[in-house]
């Protein structure tokens, strides 16, 4: 029997919803809009799809948006200074760097330098620290988004066996480190390009999370038959957009599996929106 789709689209308008209503008492209460600030450095054209995406995104929701553009030849200092600019700036809540940035510019420092109580990508030390032990502030988007819609769709984790396939900062480590957290329970394996024989350990996951950048990496032979997979790549393969998993294949042997369009990314949008909202409470003191 094919794989059951696993819907973000539809999961991710289930939190958008909830964050517009958490919003709109939030602002009735405080006199405050939460406010993301998004800085985007040079024009690659898919950061700037996912820009606006992410502008409309807040619009929606009730949310303030600014999107901060800079030319592809700003300097670093340029770049750490309107980071600081942001920080300072009490109306905002929420700082997003739009990455890859330009070759030329260090983005390590840059995403050092934003305060960790406007970090809403979650990518600063501080957070991920706070994430790894277990108090978090704000989770990484898309693996907090792989982790509601596992919850959404009352797939169990507890005693699982989930591999996750990459080890990036931004997707492969955060989802392993979520994974096994308590509460969530999976027994984790973590895979990338020098793990040996990756089949024979991708058979052996009840879920599978799929981070590599690959189009369709993971073929219908690594994936035990029941599994559970969860396709993070988005690869644009003559304008097509491609998972890192062979859909058609895979759904033939997954129990679910999440579509490309239309599955994680949705979501990873949907917890910024949430992050914003959190940090905006953050720094009203409505929350500790
Ligand atoms: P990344 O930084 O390039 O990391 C890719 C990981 O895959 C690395 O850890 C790499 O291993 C591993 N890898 C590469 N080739 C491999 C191979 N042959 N066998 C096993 N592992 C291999 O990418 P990322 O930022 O994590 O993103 C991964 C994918 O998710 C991309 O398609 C990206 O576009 C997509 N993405 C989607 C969202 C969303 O919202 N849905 C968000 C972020 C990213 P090494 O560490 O050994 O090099």
């Amino acid at each position: 029997m094919p794989a059951a789709l696993i819907d973000g689209k539809a999961i991710s308008a289930a939190v958008r919803q909830q964050v517009t209503a958490d919003t709109a008492e939030f602002v009735a209460a405080t006199g405050v809009t939460p406010h993301l600030a998004a800085v985007l450095v040079g024009d690659d054209p898919a950061s700037q799809v996912y820009v606006r995406n992410k502008e409309r995104a807040c619009e929606k929701c009730g949310l303030k948006s600014t999107l901060h553009r800079l030319p592809a030849d700003t300097t670093q200092d340029q770049l750490a200074q309107l980071v600081a600019d942001l920080n300072a700036d009490d109306s905002v809540h929420g700082i997003l760097v739009q990455l890859p940035l330009p070759a030329h510019l260090n983005a390590e420092p840059i995403l050092d330098a934003i305060l960790p109580a406007k970090d809403v990508d979650g990518f600063h030390p501080d957070n991920v620290g706070r994430m790894l032990q277990g108090r978090p502030r704000f989770l990484p988007c898309t693996p907090h988004g792989v982790m509601k819609m596992l919850e959404h769709e009352g797939i169990e984790t507890s005693g699982k066996h989930a591999v996750v396939i990459g080890r990036s900062d931004i997707v492969g480590k955060p989802m392993g480190a979520l994974l096994i957290q308590r509460g969530a329970d999976a027994t984790v394996t973590i895979c990338h390009s020098r793990t040996a024989d990756i089949g024979a350990i991708t058979r052996q996951a009840d879920i599978l999370v799929a981070a590599v950048g690959i189009p369709e990496f993971v073929k219908g032979d690594m994936v035990k038959p029941g599994a559970v997979v969860i396709d993070v790549g988005i690869n644009r393969v003559n304008d097509r957009l491609v998972g890192d998993v062979d859909f058609e294949a895979a759904s033939q042997t997954a129990s679910a599996i999440t579509p490309v369009p239309g599955g994680v990314g949705p979501m990873t949008i949907a917890m910024l929106l949430n992050n914003t909202l959190e940090a905006a409470r953050l720094a009203s003191g409505t929350t500790d």
